[in-house]
């Protein structure tokens, strides 16, 4: 940083961004491309220079063909319960491609001394419904069976403060549920460590169902009942989870594909931020290594919480402390084509679960083909191995051969998965997944205040407020709404 540079909050400014103003959007990931996008419908006068460091837009939503398989490297699908990636294929004329999962398999195992159970029916996240199902559950010892029907009757937290998704459920539905159930169930969903995981900001509905409500079975059952006299008198279209028909990548095409040519600059990799004169400086490296230096107005970052803290260490160092503390997980996933006549298993469910009591090196398998059509040819299954995450950082080393086998011996052992996959695919995303520790929502709090004070700076991404694609159109929005005054 030169000497007379300053920070943008000495130069705060609340008035209306003027006409034919240039804003810089660092990352395009759909964080990126979704703030790029509306704010081009809002404010069409403005130069938006939409720079990513890689040769492809979308971050980590990238789908491939293999061998007339649909293969996606990152997310398989979004939800429509936050309903702005919906919104958004509806914005972009694409909503007709949404396909539901399908009705058939419906439903995940979760791995138990090392045999498959069903999840219990009328159990969806941290509300067990169903009494019956839950004495029937080889999942649970009988103590452990008592224990969560004894939720029932569990006094609510005095104090309101946030606290871990494993001290939750401990005191909710006791230790056996928590390393049984919840925590392959929820951790795999975050790659997190249930001991960190904050309750606040990830599963806040369920810590409502205690603190203003009746406990999570009881209010569990009023919501089930919502929902169906809902479902029914709307005649719900839409399952609640959606892809398109084509893979994940085709939301990213149709955004690029509305931006104004010159919008999108691939392969520009920002290394450095100035503020001076009351713009922003970027030093910007080329994909030939040479460096410029561009100025912008405004500045909108949707890079990972590290690079981000990274980016402003010295040009809004309050700002850089609060994203650097937010930290980062990964995952690989080994995917892989295999022909029915391989696998012993019926293959009956979305899925199955693995609890790190198992002591097994994966998180998850995902039986891709089982959730969505059209993702495998007729007489074949794709599957996606996960493994990783907070609680196995290690297998993020494990060179490809090492990944393909472990996966390949995992599938053999527990779905009966013989002979040779016709094609395997191996994706690593490191520092991918940030982490929402307990006290996460009050980090993000001061980062927004911090931000109020910064009017030519904004932040977003999947580091702050959901990681989940409607979450982060979201507050690719609110970002574009605040930038724009
Ligand atoms: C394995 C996995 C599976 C997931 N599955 C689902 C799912 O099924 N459904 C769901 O809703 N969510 C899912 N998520 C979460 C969701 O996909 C992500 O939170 C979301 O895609 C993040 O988007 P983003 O734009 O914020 O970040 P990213 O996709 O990480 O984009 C950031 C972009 O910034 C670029 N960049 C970085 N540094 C620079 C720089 N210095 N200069 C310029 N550009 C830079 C990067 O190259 C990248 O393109 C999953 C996440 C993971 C890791």
């Amino acid at each position: 940083m030169s000497s007379d540079s300053s920070t943008p909050t000495d130069h705060a400014t609340s008035a209306p961004l003027p006409l034919g103003s240039s804003i810089a959007i660092v990352g395009a990931g759909i964080t990126g491309l979704s703030a790029a996008y509306y704010l081009q419908q809002q404010r069409p006068d403005l130069n938006i220079s939409l720079l990513e460091s890689t040769d492809t837009p979308g971050g980590i939503l990238q789908t491939i063909e293999r061998d007339d398989f649909l293969v996606e490297l990152g997310p398989d699908m979004f939800t429509t319960r936050d309903n702005e990636a919906f919104e958004l294929c509806r914005d972009l004329g694409i909503e007709n491609q949404l396909i539901s999962t399908n009705e058939d398999h419906r439903g995940a195992y979760i791995l138990c001394h090392g045999k498959l159970c069903k999840m219990p029916l009328g159990w969806t996240m941290l509300t067990p419904t169903r009494m019956g199902a839950i004495l029937k559950t080889p999942l649970l010892s009988w103590k452990g069976k008592l224990r969560v029907i004894a939720e029932l009757f569990i006094p609510r937290k005095k104090i309101g403060d946030d606290e871990s998704l494993a001290s939750f459920t401990r005191r909710r539905l006791g230790q056996e549920t928590l390393d049984r159930i919840i925590q392959p169930l929820i951790s795999g969903i975050y790659t997190a460590d249930p001991e960190k995981l904050s309750m606040q900001a990830t599963l806040a509905d369920f810590l409502a169902m205690e603190r203003t409500g009746k406990g999570l079975i009881r209010e569990g059952i009023k919501q089930l009942r919502r929902q169906a006299s809902q479902e029914s008198s709307t005649g719900a279209r839409y399952g609640a989870f959606v892809a398109p028909q084509y893979g994940m990548q085709s939301i990213i095409t149709a955004l690029t594909d509305q931006l104004k040519p010159n919008t999108l600059k691939l392969r520009q990799k920002v290394k450095q931020l100035e503020f001076e004169n009351d713009a922003w400086q970027l030093t910007i490296e080329q994909d030939t290594q040479e460096m410029t230096i561009q100025q912008f107005d405004r500045l909108l970052l949707t890079t990972s919480s590290q690079i981000t803290g990274r980016l402003l260490r010295d040009v809004c160092p309050e700002l850089s402390k609060l994203t650097t503390s937010i930290p980062l997980a990964g995952a690989a996933i080994v995917t892989m084509g295999y022909r029915f006549c391989d696998i012993d298993h019926p293959l009956d469910a979305f899925g199955v679960v693995v609890p790190q009591a198992e002591n097994r090196p994966l998180i998850a398998i995902s039986i891709a083909s089982r959730k969505f059509t059209g993702r495998a040819p007729q007489d074949s299954v794709l599957f996606r191995i996960f493994a990783g995450g907070a609680l196995q950082p290690e297998l993020l080393q494990w060179d490809e051969e090492q990944l393909i086998e472990s996966a390949r011996q995992q599938l053999r052992e527990l779905l009966g998965v013989h002979g040779k996959p016709i094609f395997t695919q191996v994706v690593r995303w490191e520092n991918k997944m940030p982490q929402y520790h307990v006290g996460h929502v009050e980090t993000v709090d001061k980062i927004e205040l911090e931000l109020s004070k910064t009017p030519n700076l904004e932040i977003a991404g999947n580091a702050y407020r959901g990681v989940g694609i409607p979450l982060c159109i979201r507050n690719a929005k609110s970002a574009v709404k605040r930038l724009i005054g």
